[in-house]
C-alpha cells in the first residue's frame, strides 16, 4: 500500500486565517487565475488559495506540473489535484474503510481455517480406513497399495498445510498494513500539520481525559496558554510564510520542552496550550519560564536570504486544576491569565496565586 498523499489545509478548515492574511491569498490567489486564463470558478479558487498559501509542498509541485504541462489549469488536471490532495475523507470514514478490510481479511482467515479444518477430518477419516483395512491384509502388494495411498494422502494434506501457512502469513503482513495504516491516519487527525503539535481537537479530547484523571486520583493538573507576543506586526513585516516558519519553530521548541504525558497542542492560529498533569502550580511556572526563555533566545533567520529577523516573544497563562470544575471553566482561566501577561507587558508568565478567588488576583512570575 503506496503512503497516501498529504492532504492541504484548506480554506475553511483553517480557524488560524485572520481577515488581512485571508484576502491578501485570495488577491493572489485570483491574479494568478486571471494571469493563467483559468476560469474562476470555485473548484480553481480553491486550487489557487491553498497553492498561494503554500503548506504543502507536494500539492504545490503538482499544481506548477499540471500547468506547466497543458500551459494552463485543464479541468481535468483540476478535478485531479482537488481529489488526490483537498478531499479529505472524514476520520470515522477512514477507520470504517480499514475496519471493513481487516474484518474481510478475517472471514477469509475464518474460511480457511474452516477448509483445513474438514481436510483434517477427512485425512484422519482415511487412516482410521486404512487401519480398519489392516488386519485384512494378505499380500505386499496390497499393503503395498495401502502405503502408496498413505502416503499421497499425508503428501496432499501437508501441501495444504504449507498454502495455509503461506496465507496465514499473508494475512498477517495484511493485517499489520492496515494496522499501520490505522495508526498513520490517527497520527494525521492528531497532529497539526505545520507545526507538528497536537491539533485542538485531540487535544480537548486529552484534557478532559486528563482532567478526569485529576479529579479521581486527586493528583495536581495545570493547563498552560500561550500566545506569541505581536505576531500580526511581524507577519505584517516578514510576510505570512515566514510567519509560519516562526511558528514551526515555536512548536519544535515547545515540543522539546516538554516531556511524558504532557500534551502540547496547536490552539489556535498562533496560539498554543499545554496541559502538564502530575504537575503543581511552582512546576507549571517554571516549565511556562523555560519555554519563554527558549523561544525567547532562539534568534530568527530568514531561509532564503540568511537575514536576521530578531526574536518573538511568548505571553503565558498558567492555571491549576480545581477540584470539580469543568474543562472549560479551567480553560477559560488559563485565557484570563494570559490576558493579564499581555496587559502587563507580553513576554512574561502569569499564573493565579494560591489564593481561592483568582479571577482578578495573577502575580507575575
Ligand atoms: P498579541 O501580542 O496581543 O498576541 O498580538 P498579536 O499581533 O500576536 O495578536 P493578534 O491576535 O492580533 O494576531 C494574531 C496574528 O497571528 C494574526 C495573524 O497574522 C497571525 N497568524 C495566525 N495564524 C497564523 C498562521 O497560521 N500563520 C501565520 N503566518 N500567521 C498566523
Ligand atoms: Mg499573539
Ligand atoms: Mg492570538
Amino acid at each position: 500500500m503506496g503512503t497516501p498523499p498529504e492532504s492541504v489545509n484548506r480554506p475553511e478548515q483553517s480557524h488560524s486565517e485572520d481577515f488581512n492574511r485571508s484576502v491578501a491569498l485570495g488577491e493572489r490567489a485570483f491574479n494568478l487565475l486571471k494571469q493563467l486564463r483559468t476560469p474562476t470558478i470555485p473548484l480553481n479558487y480553491e486550487l489557487f488559495y491553498c497553492f498561494t498559501k503554500a503548506v504543502n509542498k507536494e500539492f504545490c509541485a503538482a499544481l506548477r506540473k499540471a500547468i506547466e504541462k497543458d500551459s494552463c489549469l485543464t479541468e481535468e488536471a483540476a478535478q485531479r489535484l482537488y481529489q488526490t490532495y483537498l478531499v479529505q475523507p472524514d476520520f470515522s470514514d477512514q477507520v470504517d474503510e480499514v475496519g471493513s478490510r481487516m474484518s474481510e481479511e478475517m472471514s477469509d482467515i475464518m474460511s480457511l481455517i474452516g477448509d483445513a479444518s474438514q481436510r483434517a477430518d477427512k485425512f484422519g477419516e482415511s487412516l482410521k480406513g486404512l487401519n480398519s483395512k489392516l488386519p485384512d491384509v494378505s499380500s505386499p502388494q496390497q499393503l503395498k497399495g495401502m502405503l502408496a495411498e498413505l502416503f499421497e494422502n499425508t503428501k496432499d494434506m501437508a501441501n495444504h498445510n504449507k498454502l495455509l501457512e503461506q496465507r496465514l502469513a499473508d494475512s498477517k503482513a495484511q493485517i499489520d498494513e492496515l494496522h499501520m495504516k490505522l495508526e498513520l491516519t490517527r497520527l494525521e487527525n492528531y497532529t497539526d500539520e505545520l507545526t507538528g503539535l497536537t491539533t485542538r481537537k485531540r487535544f480537548d479530547q486529552i484534557l478532559d481525559l486528563e482532567l478526569e484523571q485529576a479529579e479521581e486520583t486527586d493528583e495536581p493538573m495545570c493547563l498552560l496558554l500561550t500566545d506569541i507576543d505581536h505576531f500580526k506586526s511581524f507577519n505584517d513585516s516578514h510576510g505570512h510564510q515566514t510567519g509560519d516558519q516562526v511558528l514551526r519553530l515555536v512548536g519544535h521548541t515547545i515540543k522539546t520542552n516538554v516531556k511524558g504525558r504532557d500534551c502540547a497542542a496547536r490552539y489556535g492560529g498562533e496560539e498554543f496550550a499545554i496541559v502538564l498533569p502530575k504537575t503543581k502550580l511552582d512546576s507549571a511556572i517554571t516549565v511556562a519560564q523555560q519555554l519563554r526563555v527558549a523561544v525567547k533566545s532562539k534568534e530568527l533567520v530568514k531561509k532564503s536570504t540568511s537575514e536576521s529577523l530578531g526574536h518573538v516573544t511568548l505571553s503565558v497563562g498558567a492555571a491549576c486544576y480545581r477540584k470539580g470544575e469543568s474543562a472549560s471553566d479551567l480553560i477559560e482561566r488559563a485565557d484570563k491569565l494570559l490576558y493579564a501577561a499581555k496587559a502587563a507587558g507580553r513576554d512574561n508568565v502569569q499564573s493565579e496565586t494560591d489564593f481561592p478567588d483568582t479571577n482578578a488576583q495573577t502575580n507575575a512570575a
